[in-house]
């Protein structure tokens, strides 16, 4: 069962061994995440040689996203109790002190990652820990920290994020630890880099200028939005980007959570309004980290944000450190791959606006073609993948083949809904191109499972320049043919 919509599973202690991740790879993750806010230095080498082994293993081109922490504010490590659980609980009523110094945490006293936000506490704030899952009122400020009151308890963990609802946190956009990440993840290959905590232009011109220090301006930016003034500048945000992640998360932690989904809706009509990525992300199978069925609302949840034209979705904890992550993973393309058949997206989404016109007449004319003739496939040829992405932009019904000329490229175009690739030589004419575009799809179609029978219908675009049919000179798209298999 083939679908177009990408999944994105972040990669843990139980997903970073070969032969479960490549059961997950198998069962349609395409995209592997590495979560730098939880993962160790060991956890980053096996997530790397696991993803490497099992690109040789499965020959699919899993594209690796690094994920940064962000200028998030997050408690610190918690004792562990006998059994090792670190953590501890809040009794509602009872006083807990935020200090200033270095401290393993326990009911008494806590501190942040960045302990200077405690200057910043006067009497009367709240402190939001874990999500806003407990909340303390500062009652009294001293030298040393400040003293709180718990007016709602719970079981703090380790390392959760905190939130000081209405104060602008006197924190640098780059910490050093993303400086330090970011520089690890230009240096360690990948493909796409998700900055978290998103405000505007500003942040991501600092990591572009990073970037280029660290040599890697190709990375693909996603900017995870979960605030409140993130959504504010979502245009900003995904004209200087790559794509957007809605990280439900965090943002359900600074805006009541039923606000969420009109905003997931309309950040991601946003996206394919302005032609960029979009991908919905958070507690999409929460209860698979249990249990080895979905709930009927989480399937519901995940087939909304097809509806409603995501490229991607994702899975957190629920492949990172849930009990049963392939078939997490299983039941999220069952409901993708159904829900897609289900979708017609046919002339719902805009042409670019910023595209040179050859291209998007093609693009236009290939849509409407493939939709029409009911093309069980549309293969490109690219060397920047441009035209993969506007017509993957578009939504056509049937998967769009990116015939590459290198492996890394099929994986910068592997968030892109529908968009799968595979690396041939170029060809040197139009006609050794057909012919070659139509074994491609045979191929594809026998691993992938997409059944292509004889009599089938596929469409293919490339672009070649008549004069210079021998060279291997790149143009952009500017031919299509209707074929038959
Ligand atoms: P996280 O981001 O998983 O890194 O916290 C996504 C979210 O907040 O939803
Ligand atoms: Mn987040």
């Amino acid at each position: 069962m083939l679908k177009k919509t990408k999944i994105i599973c972040s990669i843990g202690p139980a997903s970073n061994q070969p032969d479960v991740m490549e059961k997950m790879v198998e069962a349609g993750m395409n995209i592997a995440r590495l979560n730098f806010s939880h993962a160790t230095d060991e956890e980053k080498m096996q997530f790397q040689n696991c993803v490497r082994e099992v690109r040789k293993r499965t020959g699919k081109n899993i594209s690796i996203l690094w994920d940064t922490k962000g200028p998030e504010l997050r408690g610190c490590v918690m004792e562990a109790d006998s059994e090792g659980t670190e953590g501890a609980q809040l009794v509602v009523g009872n006083t807990i002190r935020l200090v200033k110094e270095a401290v393993i945490g326990n009911a008494e006293r806590i501190t942040f990652n960045h302990p200077s936000v405690i200057n910043t506490l006067e009497v009367g704030d709240e402190v939001w820990l874990e999500n806003a899952k407990m909340k303390v009122v500062v009652e009294s400020v001293e030298e040393d920290g400040v003293t709180c009151r718990i007016t709602q308890g719970g079981f703090l963990g380790s390392r959760k994020s905190c939130i000081i609802p209405g104060k602008p946190l006197d924190i640098p956009y780059v910490s050093e630890k993303d400086k330090e990440d970011i520089k690890y993840s230009c240096e360690h290959g990948g493909e796409y880099l998700a900055i978290s905590f998103v405000s505007n232009k500003e942040n991501i011109l600092e990591i572009k200028e990073l970037l280029k220090q660290y040599g890697r301006e190709d990375f693909k930016i996603i900017c995870k939005v979960e605030s409140i003034i993130g959504v504010s500048n979502i245009r900003e945000i995904f004209e200087n980007s790559d794509g957007i992640m809605i990280g439900r998360g965090d943002l359900g932690s600074e805006v009541p959570p039923e606000e969420i989904p009109a905003i997931q809706k309309n950040i991601i009509r946003t996206a394919r309004e302005m032609g960029k990525i979009v991908i919905v992300a958070t507690e999409m199978l929460e209860t698979m980290m249990e249990n080895n069925r979905p709930k009927r609302a989480e399937v519901s949840d995940i087939a909304n944000a097809v509806f409603d034209g995501t490229d991607a979705v994702m899975l957190s904890g629920e492949t990172t450190i849930g009990k049963h992550p392939i078939e997490t993973v299983a039941a999220m393309a069952r409901t993708c791959a159904t829900t897609e058949k289900y979708t017609d997206f046919s002339g719902k989404f805009e042409l670019p606006t910023n595209d040179s016109a050859d291209c998007v007449a093609l693009a236009s004319g290939a849509i409407n073609c493939a939709n029409i003739m009911d093309a069980k496939l549309i293969v490109v040829q690219s060397h920047t993948g441009k035209t993969a992405q506007i017509l993957s932009n578009l939504k056509p019904n049937a998967p769009i083949l990116a015939i590459c000329d290198e492996e890394k490229l099929g994986r910068r175009i592997g968030l892109n809904y529908g968009v799968y690739s595979m690396v041939s030589e170029r060809s040197s004419s139009i006609d050794k191109f057909i012919v070659e575009a139509k074994k491609c799809a045979l191929e594809f179609s026998e691993k992938e499972g997409l059944g292509l029978k004889s009599g089938d219908k596929i469409l293919i675009t490339a672009g070649f320049v008549e004069s210079d049919e021998s060279s291997r000179k790149y143009v952009d798209s500017n031919l299509m043919k209707i074929d038959t298999i």
